[in-house]
């Protein structure tokens, strides 16, 4: 028996496994005079003086998927949504009693 699909809709989410990438931001603590002093006194300055830094960042790739709401062939609930196409039971809970009742039949 073919379950009706009510509704469908497409989710997105953000993978979980993570990358990384390293990109170049503006400096806050970078200061301009601070800069112009210690090449005029040929000091050398560390990283926190420059203009840009350099900085890990993290990615994450975007996903997505289509459920659909289908109505529960066990609970006849129809807010139940699901990642099959030809799912009958809105939940595990639902499928694993509508087998058991089955059993007693
Ligand atoms: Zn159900």
């Amino acid at each position: 028996m073919e379950n009706k699909i009510l509704e469908t809709r497409r989710v997105f989410y953000y993978a979980k496994k993570v990358s990384w990438e390293y990109i170049w931001v503006k400096n806050p603590l970078y200061d301009v005079n601070l800069h112009k002093e210690y090449i005029r006194q040929g000091t050398y300055y560390n990283v926190e003086e420059y203009i840009e830094k350099e900085i890990p960042k993290t990615i994450r790739k975007k996903c997505s998927h289509i459920e659909y709401r289908i109505q529960c062939l066990h609970c006849k609930g129809t807010k139940g949504w699901v990642r099959r196409k030809d799912a009958k039971y809105c939940s595990s809970n639902c499928r694993k009693l509508a087998n058991k009742e089955k059993k007693h039949k």
